[in-house]
């Protein structure tokens, strides 16, 4: 089946009881038992919700696992992930990961003794030399934000197994539409499905994918556990923004296309940041492993004042975090998202205070142009 078939046909389709051809909500939270545990599969919504594993069955499908999990935000997820790991164990992130990553690996886990090691992944020499004897697995976020540095998701797989390292994949930027880092060698996968796999600003839930099924059984057991779930209309909701993904995706790059190429050529804009420019330093890695770019632009204006004149001026750009939707959005990293870095660390990372994101929505593209054109005017 080929993805944009597997959206529709992926996972669990309609009802079989009365045919309806979307899943319904189930808004339970028990289920009846014949006799002491005998049940027809269902016995506690924290433990298992049909709704929900109809939607954990879909991303299980469309990344190529063996289990789903759905959580009721990403943060949900990358936390009930490094709860596998047990207190004394160390893990290599990349460097700029999301700011919630980073936060809740620092200033929570920690707490629970699990040691973390931040490093630029997109070079593999950084990953080799952060290895210590505790380390057990490496978690990486390709693109990232705001610069959208790639790491080589097979070379980092290929030697973290050899070492019997799990590798961990943010997959939010790509989406298992464009990238699907089970296939190139990851163990476990997931998503912020609050951006592009909901896709329209009304749904915040994480998902998560493993690749065996031992895996399967700690992941669900810390599930159950902690019962960060997705709750039944949430799970509906993220399902029905699933089956438009390939459409959205399509159009979102081909929206950014047209406008990193406009900026490319404007002479108050520094520098674009986009891995589909083959002036992007990991621009080949890109290439190689995922089917598209996706709709993630930075560019530098040069100046805060000029930031903010453009702040000002776009009439279609949303001021927001987040990203992935169906309405453009925009941010300027250094006063948002990553204000927590000082200064000069951020200047050393490239991240300015000229620095603009933009998720490039759907609208039609010539007007995304025109916009920025006339709030880039002096
Ligand atoms: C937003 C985001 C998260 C956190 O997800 P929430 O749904 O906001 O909890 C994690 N990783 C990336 C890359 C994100 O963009």
């Amino acid at each position: 089946m080929r993805k944009k078939t597997q959206l529709i046909h992926g996972g669990i389709v309609g009802d079989e009881q009365t045919g309806a051809v979307s899943v319904p909500i189930y808004q339970v939270s028990t289920y009846k038992q014949e006799a002491v545990g005998k049940h027809k599969g269902f016995e506690y919504s924290r433990t298992g919700n049909p709704t929900r594993f109809a939607l954990e069955e879909l991303i299980k499908d469309l990344e190529g696992g063996v289990a789903g999990f759905a959580f009721g935000s990403g943060m949900a997820a990358i936390t009930a992930v490094i709860m596998l790991f047990d207190a004394g164990d160390h893990v290599i992130l990349t460097d700029d990961v999301y700011g919630g990553t980073y936060r809740v690996m620092t200033k929570v886990l920690n707490r629970f003794k699990i040691e973390s090691t931040f490093v630029d992944t997109s070079n593999i020499e950084n990953v080799k030399q952060a290895i210590k004897p505790n380390t057990k697995a490496v978690y990486i976020e390709t693109p990232t934000n705001p610069l959208l540095k790639i790491t080589d998701i097979a070379a980092v797989s290929k030697w973290a197994k050899d070492l019997g390292l799990l590798t961990i994949v943010d997959n939010t930027f790509s989406t298992p539409y464009w990238q699907n880092p089970i296939g190139l060698g990851a163990d476990i996968v997931l998503h912020s499905a609050t951006k592009y796999l909901g896709g329209h600003s009304d749904v915040v839930a994480g998902l998560v994918v493993v690749n065996n099924q031992k895996l399967a059984e700690d992941l669900h057991f810390v599930q159950n556990s902690t019962g960060g779930i997705l709750g039944p209309q949430d799970s509906w909701l993220l399902m029905r923004g699933i089956k438009t993904l390939g459409v959205r995706m399509e159009e979102h790059e081909h929206n950014t296309i047209k406008i990193v190429s406009f900026l490319n050529n404007h002479p108050s804009v520094k520098k674009v940041y986009y891995p589909g420019l083959d002036t992007h330093p990991h621009h080949e890695i890109a290439k190689k492993q995922a089917q598209g770019f996706g709709g993630m632009v930075s560019f530098d204006v040069g100046s805060g004042e000029k930031a903010d004149q453009l702040l000002e001026k776009v009439k279609y750009f949303t001021l927001a975090e987040s990203l992935g939707a169906v309405e453009s959005l925009i941010s300027v990293p250094a006063k948002m998202t990553h204000a927590s870095i000082p200064a000069d660390r951020r200047e050393e990372l490239g991240i300015t205070d000229g620095l603009i994101r933009i998720s490039v929505g759907l609208e039609d593209a010539e007007d995304l142009i025109e916009d920025l054109k006339q709030a880039l005017e002096d």
